[in-house]
C-alpha cells in the first residue's frame, strides 16, 4: 500500500491512447503528446504451404519491404478493410507498437483507451482489447472510432445538438451523428483512399495501357487528384512513369487531369452515396441540427482536394476539414485518456 502511493507518485504515467488505422497506427502518451505514426504494415515469412509464418518487421521497417520483398517475404496490412484478416498478426502489430511505445522503466502498467471501428465485430473488439491486455496494460478500454473522431475535432458531442463526422481512412468511410455524448446514427463503407488508388490504377491501364503500382498510384492522388474536376484544371497536364501494357518497356505518358479527376470517380461516389444514405435516415430534429453545425471530414482522405466543395455541393450542408485530419482520432482517444474522469461513460470494454 505504502509503495503503491510512492510509485504513483513518483513514476510517470505512461497511459495511452491508441487509433489503429487500416493505413496508419498512432499511440499517444497521456502527458507527452503523439510518440509512435507508423504504417499498420507488418513482414512476414511463410513456408510453402502457408502454415507457419513469422514477422520480419512491423511499421515503417515492414513498409519499406512493400514491392522489394523476395517470393517467401509478404508485406501484410492485417486490417486493410476494416476487418482484422488475420487475427494473430494484427495482435501481434498491436502489442509491438504499444511495448515499443510502452517504457518499462515505469512501475505501473498503465491504462489504455483504443479504438475501433464501428462495424468491428464482437470478436475483432475482443481480439483487440486482449492484444492491448497481453501488451501490459493495466486495463485496455474501447471506444468507438466515430466518437473519438469527432471528440478530436472538437465537436460538441455531449450537447443535445447533433453533429456529422465522416472519416476517410485508407481501408474505410465511416460516417456517423452524434448527440448527448452517443451514436444516434452510425455507417460505414468498406471505401476509403485505397479504393481510390486502385481505381487510379485500372483507368491508367484501361485508358493509358500503362501499368502503375499502387503507391504510384497515391502519390499521383495526392498531387494531382481531385474530387471534382475544376475550370482552373482544363487544359492541364502532367506526366507519369510506368511500364507499358503493350510493348512492356517503361515509359512516360501526358495525363489530362480532367480525365484522371474522372477515373477516381467511382470510389468518390461511393463515400458520397454513403453520407447521403446518413442524412436520409436521420431523424428530422437532428436533421435540422445538422443543417447548422453541419458535417465535419476527416482522416487522410477529407485532404483530397475539392472534396469538401463536391460534399457541399451534393449535400447542401456546411462543411468543414478538421484541423489535423490525420490526428484526429488519437487525439480524441488522448482526450478521453486525459480526461477520463468525466468521459468515462464513452468508454467500453468488449467483455
Ligand atoms: P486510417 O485511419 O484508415 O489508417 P488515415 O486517416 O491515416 O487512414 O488516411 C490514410 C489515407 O489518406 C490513405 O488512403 C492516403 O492515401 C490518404 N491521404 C493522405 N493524404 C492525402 C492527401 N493529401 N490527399 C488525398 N488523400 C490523402
Ligand atoms: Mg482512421
Amino acid at each position: 500500500m505504502f509503495f503503491n502511493r510512492i510509485r504513483s507518485k513518483f513514476s510517470f504515467s505512461q497511459d495511452m491512447a491508441v487509433d489503429l488505422g487500416t493505413t496508419n497506427t498512432l499511440v499517444y502518451v497521456k502527458g507527452r503528446g503523439i510518440l509512435l505514426n507508423e504504417p499498420s504494415v507488418v513482414a512476414i515469412t511463410e513456408t510453402e504451404d502457408g502454415t507457419k509464418k513469422e514477422i520480419l518487421a512491423v511499421g515503417f521497417e515492414a513498409k519499406t519491404m512493400v514491392g522489394k520483398t523476395p517470393g517467401t517475404i509478404r508485406a501484410i496490412r492485417p486490417l486493410r478493410d476494416g476487418v482484422i484478416a488475420d487475427f494473430e498478426i494484427a495482435e501481434e502489430m498491436i502489442k509491438h507498437f504499444i511495448r515499443k511505445v510502452h517504457n518499462r522503466r515505469s512501475f505501473i502498467s498503465p491504462i489504455i483507451v483504443i479504438c475501433v471501428p464501428s462495424g468491428a465485430t464482437p470478436v475483432e473488439r475482443r481480439a483487440i482489447q486482449e492484444s492491448a491486455e497481453a501488451a501490459g496494460a493495466r486495463r485496455a478500454y474501447l471506444i468507438e472510432e466515430p466518437v473519438a473522431a469527432a471528440i478530436g475535432a472538437g465537436l460538441p458531442i455531449s450537447e443535445a445538438k447533433a453533429s456529422m463526422i465522416v472519416d476517410i481512412g485508407g481501408g474505410t468511410t465511416e460516417v456517423a451523428i452524434l448527440s448527448l455524448g452517443g451514436i444516434v446514427y452510425a455507417n460505414s463503407v468498406r471505401v476509403g483512399g485505397d479504393k481510390i488508388d486502385r481505381s487510379i490504377v485500372e483507368f491508367m491501364k484501361d485508358k493509358y495501357n500503362l501499368l502503375l503500382g499502387e503507391a504510384s498510384a497515391e502519390m499521383l492522388k495526392k498531387e494531382h487528384g481531385s474530387a471534382i474536376p475544376t475550370r482552373s484544371m482544363n487544359g492541364q497536364h502532367f506526366h507519369v512513369k510506368g511500364r507499358s501494357l503493350t510493348d512492356g518497356i517503361p515509359k512516360q505518358i501526358k495525363i489530362d487531369k480532367i480525365q484522371l479527376c474522372e477515373g477516381m470517380s467511382g470510389p468518390i461516389n461511393t463515400i458520397i452515396e454513403c453520407i447521403k444514405v446518413a442524412l436520409e435516415n436521420t431523424d428530422p430534429e437532428l436533421a435540422a441540427d445538422i443543417i447548422d453545425t453541419g458535417i465535419v471530414i476527416t482522416g487522410g482522405g477529407a485532404m483530397l482536394k475539392n472534396l469538401d466543395t463536391h460534399i457541399k455541393k451534393v449535400t447542401g450542408l456546411p462543411v468543414s476539414i478538421a484541423e489535423d485530419p490525420l490526428n484526429t482520432v488519437v487525439l480524441g482517444c488522448g482526450k478521453c485518456l486525459d480526461d477520463i474522469d468525466k468521459l468515462k461513460s464513452l468508454l467500453h470494454s468488449a467483455y
